[in-house]
């Protein structure tokens, strides 16, 4: 059997026109394994790389296996991890219910639950939500699990390392064990769940990839240079790039935003994507990057898998992945389905060993970017004297050592401009001694007045001495009295 058509693989016709609207015409690797033992009703747990196509590999044959019921109760439901990726799979559900006539509704977080919950009760086949929101709808009662027949798990890894594990095990508690279950993750290697809490059956194991764990469509880069000399970097690698897509990734929110705000004060067309931003903000960053009205888009990790957008030419890695994983979620951004893209990880001299570990995970080796479009010895030597300034800012001895040397030049300056007051006024003195026609009124009575205040002073002496006089007459008298007083006793 010819399984190079997805007609090979047993999908229905209303199925097949899907594909073509979707603009599919040969299956992928996952799409290949996946398609037949989903319809068969087998369980499924795939390793898939990002970017495979997993999701038409589950939910084509998913919506040709389950056809559209009238109630409110869904048959098919699938749990993924992040809001971007639950509204990126709900929109090719209903692109294949344009033709099943399935009723798709997605249920994620950060928005209000009431649209959400009408939707619901209006009825609904195959619903797609993310953990947390998920269990809110069932313990409001707004939705019951009890007729899912098939549950996929989407991106498992990534919801046991965003903690959401406790969360999927309290969501197959409530759907019936004798659904089908599908698994799908980027890498099986690592995971960490107990296969007997998902399935319960045993799982047909697929990996369309087990040698390489990137996608082989992404050209990948790395170069060596300090931190500070990643802004001027990437400022000259963007207008070197001007014409192409590309996502930045840092490690950060307040990274994510730091890079966001340094590139659109430099003119670059960009947005960002990170947890704080509303999911409005998020979508419409996404959509106007998807259109090409927004040249960069600046996203934490969190968005690393949210992220589906077609013809990413590259990924810059401006700041190293926390793990090995988050890597190749990253680079799988670029190159996705059939395209092909570039990745660029900027690592600093103290990464070199972490930057080492990375490549024996992905049992490669990285090669480094050729520069033709960026001076870096320049660009050291400037981003150290900037340092030098910084740290300089920062120093308490020189900054008192400063303020000591602005105090004296201010000190010094006061001084030589009253020396300078001085010698104006001794000067205008001098030259109004020269020029007695200019004396004022008062100037020509002061020589009088001088008279008149030393006749007024010796007239207070004459009158002091009287008065001396008269006090010790008075003296006199009373001393005499107090002798005749002794002699009477
Ligand atoms: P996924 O791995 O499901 O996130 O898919 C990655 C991208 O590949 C999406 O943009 C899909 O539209 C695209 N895609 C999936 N299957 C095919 C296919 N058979 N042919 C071409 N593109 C595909």
């Amino acid at each position: 059997m010819s399984v190079n058509q997805f007609k090979s693989l047993g999908l229905s016709d209303p199925v097949l026109s899907a594909c073509k609207t979707l603009g599919y015409t040969t299956p992928t690797p996952i799409q290949i394994q996946a398609i037949p033992s989903v319809l068969a009703g087998e369980d499924v747990m795939a390793e898939a790389q990002t970017g495979s196509g997993k999701t038409a590999a589950f939910a084509l044959p998913a919506m040709d296996a389950f056809g559209p019921t009238k109630g409110s109760k869904p048959s098919v439901l699938v749990v993924t991890p992040t809001r971007e990726l639950a509204l990126q799979i709900a929109e090719v559900c209903q692109t294949v219910a344009k033709h099943t006539h399935h009723r798709v509704v997605s249920a994620v977080g950060g928005i209000s639950i009431n649209p959400q919950k009408d939707q619901i009760k209006r009825g609904v086949d195959v619903l797609i939500a993310t953990p947390g929101r998920l269990l809110d709808l069932v313990s409001q009662k707004a939705v019951s699990l009890a007729g899912v027949s098939l549950l996929v798990l989407d991106e498992a890894d990534r919801m046991l390392d965003m903690g959401f594990w406790p969360d999927v095990r309290a969501i197959i508690s409530h759907v019936p064990a004798s659904r089908q279950t599908l698994l799908f993750s980027a890498t099986l290697e690592d995971a960490t769940f107990d296969v007997g809490e998902v399935f319960a059956r045993q799982p047909k194991k697929i990996s369309v990839s087990p040698q390489t764990r990137t996608t082989d469509q992404v050209e990948q880069f790395k170069l060596l240079l300090p931190q500070d000399v990643k802004p001027p970097f990437l400022q000259a690698f963007l207008s070197e790039h001007k014409q192409e897509r590309i996502i930045v990734f840092a490690r950060t929110k307040n990274r994510v935003d730091t890079v966001f705000r340094r590139l659109s004060r430099s003119g670059i067309a960009v947005d960002r994507l990170h947890a704080d931003r509303s999911q409005n903000q998020r979508q419409r960053a996404l959509s106007q990057f998807a259109a090409g009205k927004v040249q960069v888009l600046v996203a934490t990790d969190v968005l690393s898998r949210g992220i589906d957008v077609q013809d990413v030419d590259w990924v810059v890695n401006y700041d190293l992945p926390r793990q090995p994983q988050d890597y190749v979620h990253r680079i799988g951004r670029a190159g996705r389905a059939c395209a092909t893209g570039c990745s660029l990880t900027l690592v600093t001299p103290d990464q070199r060993q972490e930057f080492q570990a990375l490549e024996r995970y992905l049992g490669a080796q990285i090669k480094d970017l050729e520069l033709s479009f960026f001076d870096m010895d320049e660009a050291t030597k400037k981003a150290q004297a900037r340092a030098v300034r910084a740290q300089d800012r920062r120093d308490p001895e020189l900054q008192a050592a400063k303020r000591e040397f602005s105090a004296r030049a201010k000190r010094k300056q006061r001084s030589a401009e009253q020396v300078k007051n001085e010698q104006h006024v001794h000067a205008h003195k001098r030259s109004s001694s020269r020029k007695p026609k200019h004396l004022t009124n008062a100037q020509h009575t002061s020589k009088p007045k001088a008279q008149s205040s030393r006749l007024k002073k010796k007239s207070e002496t004459t009158h002091t001495k009287s008065r001396q006089k008269q006090t010790n007459a008075s003296h006199g008298a009373k001393k005499g009295q107090a002798k005749y007083r002794r002699s009477v006793k």
